[in-house]
């Protein structure tokens, strides 16, 4: 029975990690759920998985949450600080990082410091402090196990592999839902029209920047950090239909590719079982009613984003830590009607600009910069 702190169980990515250890209750047990502000579905999940314990971040709704939970022996905290304590207790033996953007940080440190296993979906962890982060996985012999389907797929094609030199990785987008509009279109854009995401479900912030293409530089730079790589080594493959989930290319030539449905359970329960496989009751790839697939180079023209990703990681330093705030706030504006879609890509370059740059950074100059870019950010909007 492994033991799995849920760090964001409330989201699009802990809904479905539950669905799976719903599936296999014999081997995976929910130990903790935290959720930033949604108690309502916090108390739903605490009832029916029995954690040991659950977290609120939004101190104003724990009195919620503990009175609704008085007559099951749950324990209920609430705060930040506390996300990292159960991140870190003796009792976990895999924290899954299912929070969204740079407040995973600590939480996924703290992880790591007391060496427990981490199933990573909080990939700005790695955009940011991917230094950190692998270099606390190393000290602590930690395993670090991607959860984003185009890292599960190049974690899958790895298999048995790690004497053998990587060429390239293709990492596969669907090219989001403005793939095809013209530059004159793209100046009217809405959030409404960026939330609608042609293949999956996911949370609000992730689907803005799937729609950017920034999530594809967020991937980039998570594929550098997690297997070695650098920038020049990862060439974004646009594949709309987002069935080959990325694939790696040998200095060979060999090409091995991962396929499936889009369906993030895949990845996360693969997470979770590492090294094995387990049934999974979800749709299954079907070739034959597929027929075709669709390949194209990514337009970095049209998607400014997926550029300035590249740049920051060749710069290192504190600049992929201020591309990710100021693309946080540059998000959170947009879907807030804020500012255009074409803006947000401007606030982003002009916040690394003006962002003061460490080229050999430790943790709390990372929590410094982003403080910073998000203040310069703001100022921007
Ligand atoms: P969601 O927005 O759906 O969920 C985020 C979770 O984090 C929620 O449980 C939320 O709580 C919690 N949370 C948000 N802010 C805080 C905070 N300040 N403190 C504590 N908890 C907080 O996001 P997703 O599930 O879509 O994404 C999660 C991560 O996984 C992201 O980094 C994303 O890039 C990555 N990812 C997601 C994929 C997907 O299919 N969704 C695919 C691949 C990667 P509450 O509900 O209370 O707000």
């Amino acid at each position: 029975m492994k033991r799995i702190a849920i760090l964001g169980s409330t989201g699009s990515i802990g809904t479905q990690a539950l669905d799976v250890i719903r599936q296999h209750p014999d081997r995976f047990e929910a130990h903790t759920l935290t959720a930033g502000s949604n108690a309502t579905l916090l108390i739903e999940q605490a009832r029916e998985f029995r954690p040991d314990a659950v977290v609120i971040a939004d101190e104003s709704r724990y009195a919620e949450v503990r009175d609704a939970l008085t007559d099951l022996p749950i324990k209920v905290y609430a705060g930040s600080e506390a996300i990292c304590q159960v991140a870190a207790a003796d009792s976990v033996d895999m924290v899954l990082a299912a929070m969204v953007g740079f407040a995973g940080l600590r939480p996924a440190v703290s992880a790591l410091q007391a060496g427990k296993a981490l199933a990573l979906a909080n990939k700005e962890t790695l955009v940011v402090a991917g230094d950190v982060m692998t270099r606390l996985v190393c000290e602590n012999h930690c395993a670090l196990l991607p959860v984003d389907s185009e890292h599960s797929a190049i974690f899958q094609c790895l298999n048995g592999e790690s004497h053998n030199c990587i060429e390239k990785i293709l990492l596969t987008a669907s090219g989001g839902p403005f793939r095809k509009f013209s530059d004159e279109e793209m100046h009217h854009v809405t959030a409404a029209e960026a939330l609608r995401h042609p293949n999956w479900q996911m949370g609000a912030k992730i689907t803005i920047d799937s729609a950017t293409m920034m999530n594809k530089g967020f991937e980039m730079i998570e594929a550098c950090w997690l297997f070695g790589l650098k920038p020049q080594q990862v060439q974004v493959v646009v594949q709309p239909e987002s069935i080959i989930h990325s694939a790696v290319q040998f200095e060979d030539g060999a090409v091995i590719a991962q396929l499936g449905t889009p369906d993030m359970r895949l990845p996360i329960q693969y997470a979770l079982s590492y090294p094995h496989r387990l049934p999974l009751q979800a749709p299954r790839l079907d070739l034959f009613q597929l027929g075709t697939l669709h390949f194209e180079p990514a337009n970095v023209k049209r998607f400014p984003c997926l550029a300035l990703a590249y740049e920051a990681m060749q710069r290192g330093g504190t600049a992929p830590c201020a591309l990710n705030a100021a693309n946080e706030v540059a998000n959170l504006a947009f879907r807030q009607e804020h500012i255009s879609y074409l803006d947000i890509a401007r606030i982003i370059e002009q916040t690394i600009e003006r962002a003061p740059m460490i080229t050999a950074p430790t943790l709390d100059d990372y929590f410094q910069c982003d403080a910073e870019a998000r203040r310069i950010a703001n100022e921007l909007l």
